[in-house]
């Protein structure tokens, strides 16, 4: 089909919620996409942080096949391997003694949400159902993950939303402090804020978010959505920061590719669960499962993709310094974590993104104007390097 035949079809029939780029995508190998009409890209958006392992890596590819032929779906009135598996692996490395799976994001949030106040409700006194997350940050587009999300913009229009939710400045313990009251249960925080534009935060604030936490007995819910998965140099952001979170939630790219989210919890935290208190109808299945395990597993075989992940992030980090240098008028700030980079803007980039597409680059722009850079963890000094060199020609026209 001709490409604007497809984009006007798209048109009809696709709700209008997103502002697409008129690219239409057919094949992706690696750190590479080709569009219909036969062109191809460099990817450094990676499905938003989605491919940790590139696009079709085999592992998963033979993974789903063998998985597809043998079992898509049985309920979750039963027991299968794959989700037992995927579990047991996740519990082994990291804090969390339970898991529950779903489907995204947003989900994973929803029941960590409902875990915090269940467990509040049991084990706590008083009444303490009150959540405290951070302003500019993400948990998602459902009712109760978009009233955790600290962002006017996107709440806006869908009012009356969930009572018990406060919002504290990112990165300031005493924001935070002044916010917990007799009726609060939880934080729930991103370690780095990712679609608010990849926020840092300074070395101790963890520590300090965790004592806290401790001193007022409330539980610390990291979203790891966006962070996990390898994407910091750390299988799990938290490990950069030496605290432990009692909730944790994964999705992006724990299936590589395949939609699938998790909710990992202590044993403390995971009992106030029981039957019938939640639920997914596809969460754990088979095939996603299978997804999930062959990721993992290559990305812990020998450490070496995630060791990989902090070595091309630093040189990421360091070439986009040198652009800096070369444009300090466009360029106010370079930072990030692992392979989870920004480059704040001095103008808003969506220019610059759709000069970069015309130069065969893929990259995004959140909040904004922040560039950010979420490439696959197999990514390799070289395309860096011919990123680099695409993003000088992008801004050397711009200036
Ligand atoms: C993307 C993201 C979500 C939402 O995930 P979905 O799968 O789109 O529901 C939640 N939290 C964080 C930190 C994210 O980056």
């Amino acid at each position: 089909m001709e490409i604007k035949k497809i984009l006007e079809d798209s048109g009809h029939y696709i709700m209008n919620t997103y502002n697409r780029y008129p690219l239409v995508f057919r094949k992706g190998r690696g750190m590479k996409v080709w569009s219909t009409d036969g062109r191809e890209f460099l990817d450094f958006v990676g499905g938003i942080a989605v491919n940790v392992l590139g696009h079709c890596h085999p592992k998963v590819v033979v993974a789903l096949q063998k998985q597809a032929q043998r079992l898509l779906h049985v309920s979750n009135l039963y027991h299968n391997e794959k989700q037992i598996r995927l579990a047991k692996m996740l519990v082994e490395h990291s804090f969390a003694d339970k898991a529950f799976f779903c489907n995204s994001g947003a989900e994973a949030n929803e029941a960590a949400i409902k875990l915090a106040r269940k467990y509040a409700k049991e084990q706590l006194s008083g009444n303490r159902f009150e959540i405290i997350t951070a302003l500019n940050s993400f948990h998602g587009r459902t009712i109760a993950a978009l009233t955790a999300t600290g962002q006017e913009k996107l709440r806006k229009g869908f009012e009356p939303l969930l009572p018990g939710f406060r919002y504290v400045e990112f990165n300031d313990t005493g924001s935070l402090r002044k916010a917990v009251n007799e009726h609060t249960c939880a934080v729930m925080l991103e370690p780095v804020q990712g679609e608010g534009g990849v926020k840092v935060p300074s070395p101790d604030y963890f520590k300090k978010v965790r004592e806290l936490c401790d001193e007022h007995g409330l539980l610390l819910i990291l979203d790891e959505v966006q962070t996990g998965m390898g994407r910091t140099g750390k299988l799990f952001a938290y490990e950069n920061f030496g605290i432990k979170p009692d909730i944790m939630t994964l999705a992006k790219g724990l299936g590589g590719g395949v939609a699938i989210g998790a909710m990992l919890a202590t044993d403390k935290v995971a009992g106030a669960f029981q039957p019938g208190n939640h639920a997914s109808t596809f969460g754990g299945n088979p095939f996603a499962c299978a997804a999930g395990i062959a990721t993992l597993e290559t990305l812990l075989e020998d450490g070496y993709l995630i060791d990989q992940c902090r070595r091309m992030g630093d040189y990421l980090i360091a070439g986009l310094t040198g652009l800096k240098k070369e444009y300090p008028n466009l360029i106010a700030d370079v930072r990030g974590m692992g392979l989870l980079v920004g480059m704040e803007m001095t103008l808003e980039c969506s220019a610059i993104v759709k000069s970069c597409i015309e130069h065969g680059l893929l990259i995004n722009c959140a909040s904004g104007n922040v560039l950010r850079f979420m490439p696959s963890l197999i990514v390799q000094e070289k395309e860096i390097d011919q990123m680099l060199d695409m993003l000088d020609d992008v801004l050397g026209g711009l200036s």
